[in-house]
């Protein structure tokens, strides 16, 4: 009797190995007809078109009065439905969730497909689970969006003295991980960037502690590598228009742009310096941030010019958890400074900073996306934009992803009502597609 289990484990490992489970229905070309396409441009939507895929990308899209004959290919009639880019989450952090087993990870992952979110952003983590992930992601063994990691650099103090940067490099000396380095001036910036390039990395992610002269030098390297390079919107102790000036892609955090203000200083309030600690972020008095004052309307113009994307991760402000927001950071102020963001033509990409909690089926950027509507900073039209178009040029996949167009790949949401006129209508999915894969069953919330 005891060998017996032993044989059936095996056995079962053997057949996981031989046959991994489908973890959605199989790719096959399709016709999309008669659908509504917002096609994450910008453009207004478009009624009455056909999008027919092919080997996972976007072949045609045309009106479906044309009625081009395609053969015997799976039709779906999407009369009165509507179809938008799939949706990127701009600031997720996945390394969390997998400390408390896969299991978990997996199951929020596929929560976040299924909700329509094809790809996401990871800023900071353990880039050996995060390529893990993404390589069964893509080999289609687990349902979730496509995963950009970042490798993360910082300064000495904060390197040494952040609670996560060790925990996401166990195994491995704090500060030599190529995915949480310690960065500064002697470092060799050209080895720096190809040991992060090494991980997999989408793009360099500067967190505290790196001056924006090192900044400059290291995402010269890192766009001459192919590399993004993402800032948070202080890295102390530069002021953020140092940051952007050093031509970072994108600045998250909304709130850390108040330290623009003429009437805050930066360089005084360096976290780290004297008490390493877990929460890195210095208050400050509100009062002393005006969002039309001459500092601040310079950095968005500067943001604007150069095409810095914004990820504010406003949820966080707004409503979606006070409590996580630093001190300083008012629902009131995050609003006026996204209002003038906007009205100086700086893009928002959308990030969350959070996972949406157990429970809510839906995924955590749609509080984002809503919260951009309801704080009257951007329309529903524009919040798409920012959440598909801007959300791939965040990830560094503008050129294949983020909008409906020929030759990209087939990343769609299909939607019971219109977006446009109620941005809760991304709530209501019938269909997710990802490089042409359906995914279509019920969310089972586990
Ligand atoms: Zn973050």
């Amino acid at each position: 009797m005891r060998g017996i289990p032993v044989i059936a484990a095996s056995m079962v490992i053997a057949l996981a190995w031989a046959a991994p489970a489908p973890a959605g229905d199989a790719p096959q070309d399709t016709l999309l007809t008669n659908a509504t396409l917002i096609d994450g441009t910008g453009a207004a939507p478009k009624p009455g078109m056909s999008v027919f895929i092919r080997d996972g990308r976007i072949h045609e899209i045309y009106a479906s009065h044309e009625m081009r004959a395609h053969g015997d290919v799976h039709t779906i009639d999407l009369r009165g439905r509507f179809v938008i880019p799939g949706l990127v989450n701009a600031h997720v952090h996945l390394t969390p969730l997998l400390g408390g087993g896969r299991r978990g990870a997996d199951g929020a992952l596929r929560r976040k497909l299924y909700g329509g979110v094809t790809t996401v952003r990871d800023p900071s983590g353990d880039a050996r689970l995060l390529a893990a992930l993404q390589g069964e992601i893509r080999a289609g063994t687990v349902a979730g969006p496509d995963i950009v990691h970042a490798a993360l650099m910082g300064g000495p103090d904060f390197i040494r003295g952040d609670a996560r940067v060790a925990r996401a490099s166990e195994g491995v000396a704090v500060g030599s991980a190529p995915w949480q380095q310690e960065i500064t001036a002697a470092s060799d910036v050209q080895d720096a960037v190809r040991r992060a390039a090494g991980t997999g990395a989408g793009g360099i992610k500067f967190y505290i502690g790196v001056d924006a002269a090192l900044i400059r030098a290291i995402t010269t390297e890192a766009h001459a590598s192919g590399l993004r390079s993402w800032a948070h919107a202080t890295v102390f102790p530069d002021r953020p228009l140092a940051v952007v000036e050093a031509g970072v892609d994108v600045i998250s955090h909304l709130c850390g742009l108040a330290w623009q203000s003429g009437e805050l200083d930066p360089a005084q309030n360096v976290p780290y310096t004297h008490t390493p600690r877990d929460d890195p972020r210095p208050a400050f008095d509100p009062a002393k941030v005006k969002a039309d004052s001459p500092e601040m309307r310079a950095l968005f113009a500067a943001m604007a010019a150069r095409g810095t994307l914004l990820d504010a991760t406003l949820a966080v402000y707004a409503r979606q958890n006070p409590a996580a927001a630093a001190p300083g950071c008012t629902p009131q102020l995050m609003s006026a400074l996204a209002r003038a963001a906007r009205q100086a033509g700086v893009e928002f990409a959308t990030g969350t900073d959070f996972i949406a909690p157990p429970g809510d089926t839906h995924p955590s950027v749609l509080h984002e996306i809503e919260s951009l509507v309801d704080e009257q900073v951007l329309s529903p039209l524009e919040a798409i934009t920012a959440a598909t178009r801007n959300g791939a040029r965040a990830a560094g996949l503008d050129r294949t992803h983020g909008t409906l167009e020929r030759g990209k790949a087939a990343n769609l949401v299909v939607l019971n009502s219109d977006p446009s006129r109620d941005i809760r209508a991304l709530r209501d999915v019938m269909l997710v597609m990802k490089d042409g894969r359906p995914y279509s069953r019920p969310v089972d919330g586990r």
